[in-house]
């Protein structure tokens, strides 16, 4: 028998960040894997690359996503960062198990990241044994898609592979290596790290690396450090306003975890909020409640206004007094600037989820009570988030029934449903809507399946216990099409039972 050769497994890598920051890595190489066996591809995601699925799924491609043999052009590299986990300020961080790989241009010419995680220790590993896990990898993969599924700016995983490895944590569990897709890796807490060294020369350098990924129209523009901090607090203001729109809880929202793209990064202790609550916290390390859902915009504040901190020095001589207050203060409008800019991006997600088009400057009071008032009724009743609003969608086409369900007093809505409608009324008069456009539109905007975290926790342990991918992979498909109301995916769409939410803790960097 003739062995078919396996297709070519091209990447054209471009490396920038290697090549612009020195000082800001140590080359390193990724720990080889016993036994890699695919656990999962992101087909889509490597068409979009211009990589060949079928030869990353082939022997010498898994080979590769394992970090067995690295592909030319690659120059593995562990980042250097700081961060504020917690509060408290880390000066040296960096990436303990995972890898930059290199950076492609996607077909889209836009340029991404390719990086492992769970590849092995690196220098910057302090206590941790640099693996990770199947079943936390599998998470990363399966909430990445749903969130971009959901049009929430994320990185994404293109593939988990089982290492064939044990990784001792509270017990043994079967080992993974992550490919990460990103718009980059750069963090606060990449700024943080040079600021905090007095490293003004590879902090400018990291400042102009940043604009010439994310922010090139600012390219050479005398004012770009505050262009730059200011593009970074609208992205992430955007991002928040989303995540609160939907219900998700980051769970580790450090400095190191946010990132100068706006994505979404780091999905380890985090969940959907189910019961609404805006004083919901899942995570096992959060004991204060500080990442608690309904604080998610102070603290994105609170972490930009700590890259303010480590831009500052690029902008004013430190013994320029009169130029360093000039600097703070407009660092300050900057983060004094951001609530704003969340509740403008929230409450115009809102008026979309109420299925409200038209807002008159008169009208934006009155929709962003409306909200609130929905919001405390959801609150009041312990109703489903997710639930609650894609029902309010089946209202909008004349069955209020399923909402009701919601709700233990089913008459609880009645109040604020005369409101409602009674804006709607208002709507339609100014835009010409109707009552099935408008239900249209609210499900193309209210998600009816995300990934519940028992749904997500039992296609984890079949994975990670059972070695049986088949809960995995119909979870999976069933997260990447959020808005479609399907019969068959109607176990994806129903929450969890309230004693398992009760009682629900996730677990980070594992
Ligand atoms: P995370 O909580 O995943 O954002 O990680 C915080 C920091 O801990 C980063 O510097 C990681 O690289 C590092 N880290 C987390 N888990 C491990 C591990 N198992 N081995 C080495 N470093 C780790
Ligand atoms: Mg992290």
């Amino acid at each position: 028998m003739t062995e078919i050769a396996a297709p070519a497994l091209h990447f054209a890598f471009d490396n920038s960040y290697a090549r612009e920051l020195p000082g800001g890595y140590v080359a390193w190489q990724p720990a080889p894997a016993p036994a890699p066996a695919l656990l999962h591809l992101n087909r889509d995601l490597a068409d979009e690359l211009g990589l060949d699925a079928d030869a990353l799924a082939s022997n010498p491609g898994v080979a590769m996503l394992a970090g067995n043999v690295v592909p030319e052009g690659a120059a593995p590299l562990a980042q250097a960062y700081a961060g504020h986990q917690f509060g408290g300020f880390s000066p040296q961080l960096g990436d303990g198990r995972a890898l930059l790989l290199g950076e492609l241009i996607d077909r889209h010419g836009r340029r991404r990241d390719l990086a492992f995680k769970g590849s092995g220790r690196t220098p910057f590993a302090r206590g941790g044994d640099g693996k990770a896990a199947v079943g936390p990898m599998l998470r990363e993969l399966v909430l990445g898609e749903a969130m971009h599924a959901l049009g929430i700016p994320t990185t994404r995983a293109l593939a988990v592979v089982a290492t064939g490895e044990p990784v001792y944590r509270d017990r043994v569990l079967p080992g993974a290596v992550l490919t990460r897709v990103a718009a980059s890796h750069l963090r606060v807490g990449s700024f943080q790290y040079f600021a905090a060294r007095g490293d003004l020369d590879t902090l400018r350098r990291l400042a102009e690396h940043a604009i010439a990924r994310h922010d090139l129209a600012l390219a050479g523009d005398p004012d770009r450090v505050f262009g730059l901090l200011g593009a970074v607090a609208g992205r992430q203001a955007a991002l928040v306003a989303q995540w609160m729109n939907v219900g998700f809880i980051h769970g580790v929202m450090n400095t190191d975890n946010t990132t100068i793209s706006g994505e979404t990064i780091d999905y380890g202790p985090c969940a959907f909020v189910e019961a609404y609550d805006p004083g919901a916290v899942f995570s096992s390390i959060d004991h204060g409640g500080r990442y608690a859902f309904g604080n998610q915009p102070q603290v994105a504040r609170w972490n930009i206004a700590r890259l303010a901190e480590a831009l500052l020095p690029l902008v004013a001589e430190p013994d320029d007094e009169a130029a360093v207050r000039r600097a703070v203060e407009r660092a300050t409008e900057v983060v004094d600037a951001f609530p704003a800019r969340v509740d403008t991006a929230l409450r115009a997600g809102q008026r979309a989820k109420l299925g409200l088009r038209h807002a008159a400057p008169a009208e934006a009071d009155g929709d962003a009570a409306l909200a609130d008032d929905w919001l405390a009724l959801l609150q009041r009743e312990r109703a489903d988030f997710t639930l609650a609003w894609r029902r309010l969608a089946d209202v909008a086409a004349g069955d209020e029934a399923p909402l009701r369900a919601l709700f233990a007093d089913t008459r609880a809505p009645d109040a604020w449903l005369a409101r409602w409608r009674a804006r709607c009324t208002a709507d339609d008069a100014a835009t010409g809507a109707d009552a099935v456009e408008r239900a249209a539109r609210m499900r193309r905007v209210n998600p009816l399946v995300i990934p519940r975290n028992h749904l997500v926790e039992e296609a984890l342990a079949a994975a990670s216990d059972d070695a049986d991918l088949a809960p995995f992979e119909h979870l999976l498909a069933a997260v990447r099409r959020p808005f479609d109301d399907d019969p068959a995916l109607a176990r994806y769409a129903e929450p969890a039972a309230s004693a398992f939410t009760a009682c629900y803790r996730t677990f980070c960097g594992t």
